[in-house]
Order: C-alpha cells, then structure tokens, then sequence
C-alpha cells in the first residue's frame, strides 16, 4: 500500500513539531507549512534530509498549494502563547479565520481529514468546572483574550460547515495547556517562565493571588490523544488534558521544590480575563479513545526542568 502524507499547518511550532516526528516515526509522508512567526527551524531541523518530509515555508492566511495527495491535514498554525497572540492579534485572527479556511479548502480540494487544533481557551473564563465539550464557554468577545478565543470558535464553527455542506472529514481537539521540550524559554507561559526564573534563582512571578488553576498536560501523552483522534471518525470537539488541577501559586512552588531553586515567589497585576479556573472533563476521550493522560505532574516537570536545565547551559556557552 502506497504510504499516506500528512499536512502539518504550524508544523515548525512546540506542537506541530512533535507531531511532525510522530508521523515521520509512522513512516507517513509529512508536509510542514509554517511561516515561522512563533515557530522555529530548529524544531524540525534533524527532519531534513528525510526524504519523506518537506517544508514550505507559507504564510497559511494566504492560497496553500500542496502538489500530489494529501490524506490528512491537521491544521496548527497559531500563535498560541497568551504573549505572543497580545503582540499579535490581527495574525492571531487571520489565522484562525482566513488561515482554517484555506486549510479547510486544502483538504476540501484534496478529500483528505481535517483536524483543527483547537483550545480550552473556547470554554474561557468557565463558569461550569470542570468543562465539558457539552458546555459552550464564557469568553469576552472584546477583551484582549478575544482575539485567541474568538478566533478558534470561529475556527470550529467553520470546521463543522465544511464538514455539513461539503461533507469534510474532520475532527476537532480542544486542548488544554500543555508543556515539554521545545517550547521557548520565553514564550511567556506559566510552565517556562517558572521554571527558567527557578533556574536562574529569580522570583517566580505569579500572577494575581495565584489562587486560579490550570491542568498541565506533558506533549507525549497530548500528541498520542491528537493521533487517536485523528484516526477515529469522531466528529464533535474532543478535550485532551490531563486532569489533575492544581493552583498557580502551588505550581509555582512545585517548580521551586523540583528545581532545588532558592527563588521566591512575587505577585504581579492579574491579566485581564485571565480564566480562574480550568479543568477538563475528559469521559468523552476516554470512552471514544480509551486515552487517558500516563505522565504525572511531576514526572513531566521533572522531564521538562531537564530540559529547560539543558537549554539554558547551551545559551551561556
Ligand atoms: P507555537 O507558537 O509553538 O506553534 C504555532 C506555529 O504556527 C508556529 O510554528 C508558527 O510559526 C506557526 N504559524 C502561526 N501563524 C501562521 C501562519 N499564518 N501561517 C503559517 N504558520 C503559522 O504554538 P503551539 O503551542 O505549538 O500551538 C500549536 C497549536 O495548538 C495552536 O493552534 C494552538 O492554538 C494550539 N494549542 C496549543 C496549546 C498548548 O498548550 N501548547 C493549548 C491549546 C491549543
Ligand atoms: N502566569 C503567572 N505568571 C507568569 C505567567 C503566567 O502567574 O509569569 C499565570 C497566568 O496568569 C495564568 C496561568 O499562569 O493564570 C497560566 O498561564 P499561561 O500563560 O501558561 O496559559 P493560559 O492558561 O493563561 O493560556
């Protein structure tokens, strides 16, 4: 049987990049599209020379052309990082509208399965704990967050017309934060700020009274949940996190203890419509796909402090 190729929009990015490996790994043709703009060659670079992959380098918002079959498309690209999608947010909602709709055509043109990677940013500030995909979310359509927000339900609603009107394949995840190697030390996101101002024994800088939560879910168990998703028919949103809940001050604090950090904790001014809490209900996943998430917090920390401990060493040689 002639091998299948896969699509990865923001493929060059912390996610796109293992997936990137995952199905190379699966001895799939993969195509990489990014336009680098929080992405990085050097997350994808021990690929080239695979003659099975590819990159192009393209801004999604605009026509994508993909020469030969294509059997899957899983469509990444977005900024995702609440910095990067602030510094950004016209780029931010291009490519949740204008980019998902090029990517939908792609897959359109090409009869190929879509999946769209979408967040637990569409629950935004919840007022239902913990969400599941029954619930329809609490999001400030013109609050800073909105761009992000607004820009993945858009993306969702029109993943659902393709798949009603033109009779698309096409799966949707919504995934909840995630962490490992390859996110950038300073993309601004909980995980990699703590964990680099611990390593250089700076204060951890928490936001608000620390008292919101969030549920940190390691890359490897994230990407197995996304690939038997993929390879299933399921339609409607599926969560992908893991459950276990945990404040920010105590996750802060856990930093400090796995680090063996002399940091301390400092509060700073909450972000406006920073959600208070976030949990996922994740029956949905484990009924249909028979996933549940394997690494705990603190293996995955301890994995991902390893990591960071590493790049750190390398920028001050
Ligand atoms: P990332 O910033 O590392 O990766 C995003 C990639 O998309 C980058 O390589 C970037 O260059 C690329 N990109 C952005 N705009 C583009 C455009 N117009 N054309 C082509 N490429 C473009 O972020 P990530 O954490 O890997 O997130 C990947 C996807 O997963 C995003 O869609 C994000 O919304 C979603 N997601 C991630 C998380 C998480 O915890 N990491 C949580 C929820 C959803
Ligand atoms: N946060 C923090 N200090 C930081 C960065 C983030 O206290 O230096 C908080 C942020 O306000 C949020 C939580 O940590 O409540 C998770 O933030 P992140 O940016 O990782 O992702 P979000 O879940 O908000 O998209």
């Amino acid at each position: 049987m002639k091998s299948k190729r896969i699509v990865i929009t923001g493929g060059a990015g912390f996610l796109g990049s293992h997936l990137c490996d995952r199905f190379i790994n699966d001895g799939m043709g993969v195509v990489c599209v990014d336009n680098l703009l929080t992405g990085n060659l050097e997350n994808i670079s021990h690929l080239f020379g695979n003659d099975k992959f590819h990159f192009i380098k393209h801004d999604v918002t605009n026509y994508v052309f993909v020469p030969g079959k294509v059997d899957y498309i899983l469509h990444f690209a977005s900024p995702a990082s609440p910095i990067d999608y602030l510094k950004l947010p016209i780029q931010t909602l291009k490519v949740g509208s204008l980019g998902t709709h090029k990517a939908l055509g792609l897959a359109k043109e090409k009869n190929a399965t879509f999946l769209l990677a979408s967040t637990s940013e569409v629950y935004g500030d919840p007022d239902v704990h913990p969400q599941s995909e029954e619930y329809w979310g609490n999001v400030n359509p013109i609050g800073p967050r909105g761009v992000y927000d607004e820009a993945k339900r858009f993306a969702e609603a029109l993943t659902m017309a393709y798949h009603r009107y033109h009779n698309v394949d096409t799966r949707i995840v919504r995934i909840f934060n995630t962490y490992g190697p390859r996110m950038r030390l300073d993309d601004g996101r909980a995980l990699p700020t703590f964990i680099s101002q611990a390593l250089n024994n700076e204060d951890l800088t928490v936001f608000g009274d620390g008292s919101q939560t969030r549920s940190f879910t390691y890359v490897s168990d994230q990407i197995e949940g996304i690939y038997r998703l993929l390879m299933s028919n399921i339609v409607e949103p599926v969560n992908i996190g893991n459950p276990s809940e945990i404040t920010i001050k105590d996750f802060a604090e856990e930093v400090i203890r796995l680090t063996g950090s002399n940091s301390k904790i400092i509060y700073k001014e909450l972000p406006v419509d920073d959600p208070k809490v976030r949990q996922p209900d994740v029956s949905r996943a484990k009924e249909l796909l028979g996933w549940e998430s394997k690494i705990s917090l603190e293996e995955g920390l301890n994995m991902a402090i390893y990591y960071f401990r590493k790049s750190l060493q390398e920028l001050t040689l």
